[in-house]
């Protein structure tokens, strides 16, 4: 089995894994009670929580974290905290569906939503955020890394530029694909919120978190008991919270020799597939940006011809399991962002979605590749 659909969830590492069990079994303590085991609990999560904003280059006097179930969570809350029911907001295009549905269904409110369009590479395009961007601009969601294509947002020139117009500006930043592979300083990058995901970095599942500026607005969507600061109630699972710190804390140590080790096997990857291809008549393209603004973590690419859908089912037969990315979940079939991309229709249609953790790096390349282009070929319908 090969597994390349990593940015739709991972592997939970087995370091990780035992200590979810440890502490559901031994350190089950509710951390919000009173007795010695469940005090241990609560320093527990906020050793968590001090943890999280340090791997992000924050100050614990300056930002704290609400643990959620999930990135679309935090997504969730911030939005429904923090964008402003009576001033224009901002979100690009290239939002993933839990900010961009949610931005939706404020718009349909009658809430002013501004969509940033993106480049032909996928990132937001600046000059146009520039001439969108005014005073009266209360919210911003943009995320770092594309879940779609791995393009690599500029966040410390859209955050510097909006607030050198609007000081009070708030900014979101959903970093679901970016934690832990690319390097994220919170306090460099001025950014007020940031939506963290454990499953996506080798952590259990069903927890998210939001990190936000301890100043920035925030309140609850969620109420009972007054856990998370009050901003989020519900026993935490800190069992998983703690997978998710240990996983983070693995990753982020080996984040500059992965990113490098990943940057070189795509390249070879993108090589492998564009050689085979040429040699038997078809066409190869990739979605997204140059190498300085793009994650390696993620390639968005196609055979025109093949639709992306049956060539992930021919790879699955294989026991090969890709993506095709994230469909449109409107009555249109395609996808919402590499259509703002500005892709045809067969370059949307055909588009598949491989993405990699260190653990890719092992697959024979050269093998992987004749498999795809073989079965891209088989099932492709230009003559
Ligand atoms: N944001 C981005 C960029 C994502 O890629 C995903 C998941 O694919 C999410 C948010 C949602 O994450 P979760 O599964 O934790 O809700």
């Amino acid at each position: 089995m090969i597994y390349l659909d990593n940015a739709s969830t991972t592997p939970c590492l087995e370091s990780s894994a035992e200590i979810v069990k440890k502490k559901l079994v031994e350190g089950f303590y509710n951390p919000s009670a009173k007795y010695m085991p469940a005090f241990n609990s609560s320093k527990e999560l906020d050793s968590a929580r001090r943890k999280l904003i340090e791997l992000l280059g924050g100050s614990p006097s300056s930002y704290s974290v609400v643990f959620t179930g999930s990135a679309t969570e935090a997504n969730n809350l911030v939005l429904n905290s923090s964008l402003s029911r009576h001033k224009p907001n901002m979100i690009s295009v290239g939002e993933h569906a839990s900010v961009y549905e949610t931005a939706k269904a404020f718009r349909e409110k009658g809430v002013n939503i501004i969509e940033l369009p993106l480049t032909s590479s996928g990132v937001v395009d600046l000059d146009a955020f520039k001439k969108l961007m005014t005073k009266d601009v209360a919210f911003i969601s943009v995320m770092l890394v594309s879940n779609e294509t791995g393009a690599i947002n500029d966040i410390k020139s859209i955050v510097s530029y909006a607030k050198k117009i609007n000081p009070k500006v708030l900014v979101h930043v959903d970093a679901v694909q970016a934690f832990c592979k690319i390097p994220i300083n919170i306090e460099n990058l001025d950014v007020d919120y940031i939506t963290l995901s454990s499953h996506k970095v080798e952590g259990p599942k069903g927890v998210g978190a939001l990190v936000y500026k301890t100043k920035a607005k925030l309140e609850a969507q969620i109420f009972g008991g007054g856990q998370e600061s009050g901003k989020r109630s519900g026993t935490e699972n800190l069992p998983s919270i703690m997978g998710f710190i240990n996983s983070a804390t693995i990753l982020s140590e080996r984040l500059r020799v992965n990113f490098d080790k990943l940057t070189t096997f795509r390249n070879n990857f993108i090589n492998k597939l564009s050689l085979k291809s040429s040699q038997i008549g078809l066409e190869f393209v990739v979605n997204g940006s140059g190498t300085d603004s793009q994650s390696p973590y993620i390639l968005s690419c196609g055979f025109i011809g093949t639709k992306g859908e049956v060539l992930l089912h021919a790879l699955a037969s294989e026991e090969i399991y890709v993506g095709t990315g994230s469909a449109c979940n409107s009555k249109h079939s395609g996808n919402r962002v590499l259509s703002a991309m500005g892709k045809t229709k067969d370059e949307v249609e055909c588009n598949i979605r491989l993405s990699f953790m260190e653990s890719s790096i092992g697959a024979d390349i050269d093998e992987l590749s004749t498999i795809i282009v073989g079965l891209a070929k088989k099932h492709n319908s230009r003559k």
